[in-house]
């Protein structure tokens, strides 16, 4: 699927609202499927004033060949890059829907003279391709583009006014979880390295996601999708970099986890079936709001008394519906959830506890059950030797101090899709202005400032560089 052909730049300068009419709602089961950085970290203490801005001398230190390059380049283009940003703030698409956004990716990369820019990559991804003019290995670099169907409530003068109809509600649409953020740094790293291609050693594959935050009931999409489509070959990368605006952090510190990082995210829908009857003879009744309720309860003790205490796991049943009056007992009871683990045999767990304590419950009331679960996006785990190489870039590039060893959370990130395939690093970008506040990821008054763009870019540009110098072969 492509872009459509009736969407000219020009209109992403004017009023935002002129996205609307193509921005379809995506459904339920991209509501439920909402993963990313869902739980923050709020364990960590915010790193002490001293921002990247404050301390340019750092940039150069290290490495001598390209840091300070690195940094003129990062000055000159990040104004017109948080212009973009801005832009793609005001103009948010929810999942496989990002017709605009990709259009603008596309148009920046071949603006800036790259071999190959591939669009309709797993329905509106954008895939481009920058060979340097040295040799060397092929790495790759991903940034998500989609919105949320959360109503903006910020101080922003690029705020969103954008509004959707979802699931029948009215509601607005906004980067409220900062992949405007991503999507600017990317292309701020595109800019830079494109400035720089005669030294570059290698080649650097830049990958626009759809629909991390999942894509609409019926429809594939994500970075599964793009993996399946083949974006990790021709060429194939040999690792891959990614990262996420993070709003427990402030502006000029990044956290990052060595091994595992983010959690594999799970998705169940139950119904529990019994028989129904007047609220006053439950006797006549097989009580289906009894067995729910029990097996809420039960769950509980898969993490608590079936694993081991020292392995992760969350099991959290989101929604139970049932019933219509108050005098009456139901004939069935739906529930939702999501299970939240790290070690593959844990999620088997899981599983195949909740499948045993349905039965159990159902069949001593009379009921029976049925279960639907769908495993989803898998643990993001960041290759231990790829961190263990890429953390001197991080602490050359910020400052010791400014590099946050952080726990690992029970939000996932579909990035797990392309680190399953080669090795990944994935860290976490600070967002907050010092002294500044933010919401939480999803929520309307989420923030993140423009100050992380260049942060991000200079950040990430190492990172790459780092590592394409370090794999090139011998001249
Ligand atoms: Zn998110
Ligand atoms: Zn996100």
């Amino acid at each position: 699927m492509t872009s459509s052909q009736d969407t000219t730049r020009s209109r992403w300068g004017n009023a935002p609202s002129t996205t609307l009419a193509r921005i379809v709602a995506p459904g339920l089961s991209a509501a439920l499927a909402v993963v990313c950085l869902a739980v923050p970290v709020r364990a960590v203490v915010l790193a002490a004033p001293g921002s990247v801005a404050e301390h340019p001398a750092v940039a150069s230190v290290g490495n001598q060949d390209y840091g300070a390059q690195v940094d003129d380049a990062v000055a000159r283009v990040q104004d017109s890059i948080v212009r973009l940003r801005e832009t793609i703030h005001q103009n948010p698409e929810l999942g496989n829907r990002e017709f605009e956004t990709a259009e603008l990716v596309a148009d920046h990369l071949r603006a800036l003279g790259f071999d190959d820019v591939r669009t309709g990559v797993a329905h509106t991804g954008v895939v481009g391709i920058l060979r340097g003019g040295r040799p060397g290995p092929v790495v790759a670099v991903r940034a998500d583009m989609d919105a949320l169907p959360v109503t903006e409530d910020t101080p922003y003068a690029f705020k969103s006014t954008v509004r959707t109809t979802y699931l029948g509600q009215e509601v607005g649409v906004s980067h409220a979880c900062g992949h405007d953020i991503h999507v600017a740094v990317q292309l701020g790293v595109a800019s830079v390295l494109a400035s720089m291609r005669d030294e570059l050693p290698g080649t650097v594959k830049f990958i626009f996601q759809p629909a991390e935050e999942g894509p609409p009931p019926g429809e594939d999409g994500g970075a599964r999708m793009m993996v399946a489509e083949g974006v990790l070959a021709d060429p194939a990368p040999s690792a891959i970099f990614g990262l996420h605006s993070f709003a427990d952090l402030e502006v000029g510190t990044v956290g990052f986890s060595v091994g595992p990082a983010l959690a594999a995210v799970d998705h169940f829908k139950i119904r529990v079936v019994g028989k129904q009857s007047h609220g006053a003879a439950p006797h006549l009744s097989v009580d289906p709001v009894v067995m729910a309720a029990q097996a809420v309860g039960a769950f509980q003790t898969i993490r608590s008394r079936n694993l081991s205490p020292l392995e992760p796991s969350v099991v959290t049943v989101g929604i139970i519906r049932g019933g219509t009056r108050f005098n009456i007992i139901p004939g069935a009871v739906e529930m939702e959830g999501t299970v939240r683990t790290y070690n593959p045999e844990v999620r088997d767990a899981v599983e195949r506890r909740m499948g045993e304590i349905l039965a159990g419950i159902t069949a001593a009331g009379g009921g029976a059950y049925e279960l639907d679960y769908d495993r989803g996006t898998p643990a993001t785990i960041n290759d231990p030797a790829l961190a263990a190489r890429m953390l001197p870039t991080l602490r050359r590039v910020l400052g010791d101090d400014n590099v946050l060893d952080l726990a690992p959370t029970m939000g996932g990130e579909d990035f797990a899709y392309f680190a399953n395939e080669v090795p990944g690093f994935f860290f976490r970008l600070g967002q907050v202005k010092p002294g500044g506040v933010s919401g939480g990821h999803h929520t309307p008054d989420f923030q993140a400032d423009n100050s992380a763009v260049p942060v991000g870019i200079r950040t990430m540009t190492n990172l790459l560089l780092d590592y394409l110098k370090a794999e090139r072969p011998a001249s």
